[in-house]
């Protein structure tokens, strides 16, 4: 019935949005576009700085995927990630995503930039593709050194595929790559998963910084700060929106930093100018 609408032209839209609701309308429109988007160049990567809170430099970014629905106009990747999760599309997009990803490190390189790059990597991708052989190649393919790629990897999902999560991170790390987990304390956290994983960085996730002010959140980040040094795991606080939170999480001993404060998700142009005027 959609793709009679579709066919039909936009006004069918809105018919259907009557009888089904708006939000239905809008799922079985992003669900049918979707798997053409690729080849439509409706996706574009965003960049958002990791920054060292001491040194004020740029430490890398993590690139982040935007879609210009040629009706709907910009659809936010927490509502079309989802959606590509649900079918096998994930794989062919999370492919795109690294592969733009490692033609930007590459840009950046031949401009005399050395900025890694942090992809965020789709549990169904992990599970579906030889991770390690697919990324080693694309490395080659475009001459990028493995040390300027990172992957981000939702806790979440780790979770629940724990075993096989273990393997396909131990075997990207053999290349060179470096692994972050992103997101972490959220959902059903557990500290044991710290000295399971063989990962590079924690990614404190950004709902830590919105209760900062209480002292017993204060605690708990703390702690974590303790074992990640224990463990020699980097951390990086997300979601840093003011210079009051700076402050409170340089006290507690936190350096590594990422959120709005210092930069929005921006364009590869604006990244180089940060990284001039603070490197
Ligand atoms: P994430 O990987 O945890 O990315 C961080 C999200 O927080 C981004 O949202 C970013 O724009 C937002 N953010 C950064 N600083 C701040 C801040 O100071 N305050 C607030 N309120 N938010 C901040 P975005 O770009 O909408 O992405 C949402 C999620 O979608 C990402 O969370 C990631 O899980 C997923 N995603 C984005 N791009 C990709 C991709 O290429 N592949 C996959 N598989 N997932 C992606
Ligand atoms: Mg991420
Ligand atoms: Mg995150
Ligand atoms: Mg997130």
């Amino acid at each position: 019935a959609v793709d009679q609408a579709k066919l039909n032209g936009r006004n069918q839209y809105a018919i259907y949005s009557e009888a089904m609701g708006h939000e239905r309308v809008r799922r079985l429109m992003l669900e049918q576009d979707l798997p053409f988007a690729i080849q439509k160049d409706e996706f574009y990567l965003q960049y958002q700085p990791k920054i060292n809170a001491v040194t004020g430099r740029i430490v890398g970014v993590e690139a982040l995927i935007r879609w210009q629905h040629p009706k709907i106009g910009f659809i936010s990747p927490g509502e079309f990630i989802p959606i590509a999760e649900s079918t096998d599309f994930i794989i062919a997009l999370t492919t795109w995503t690294l592969d733009q990803a490692i033609q930007q490190i590459k840009r950046w390189q031949i401009d005399g930039y050395q900025i890694p790059i942090a992809v965020n990597l789709s549990i169904k991708f992990i599970e579906s593709v030889r991770v390690k052989d697919t990324i080693a190649d694309m490395l080659a393919l475009h001459h990028v050194n493995a040390e300027l790629l990172e992957v981000e990897i939702t806790e979440t999902v780790v979770y629940n595929n724990l075993d096989a999560v273990v393997k396909e991170i131990s075997e990207i790390r053999t290349l060179g790559v470096k692994v972050s987990m992103d997101d972490f304390g959220t959902g059903y956290s557990s500290i044991s998963l710290l000295d399971t994983l063989p990962i590079d960085t924690l990614k404190l996730d950004k709902s830590f910084i919105a209760t900062i002010g209480e002292e017993r959140k204060q605690a708990v980040i703390e702690g974590i700060l303790f074992i990640a040094e224990r463990l020699e795991l980097d951390v990086i606080t997300e979601g840093v929106e003011t210079i009051e939170e700076e402050t409170i999480l340089m006290n507690l001993g936190a350096y590594l930093m990422q959120g709005f404060y210092y930069s929005k998700p921006v364009h590869p142009f604006e990244i180089i100018q940060m990284v001039q005027a603070r490197n």
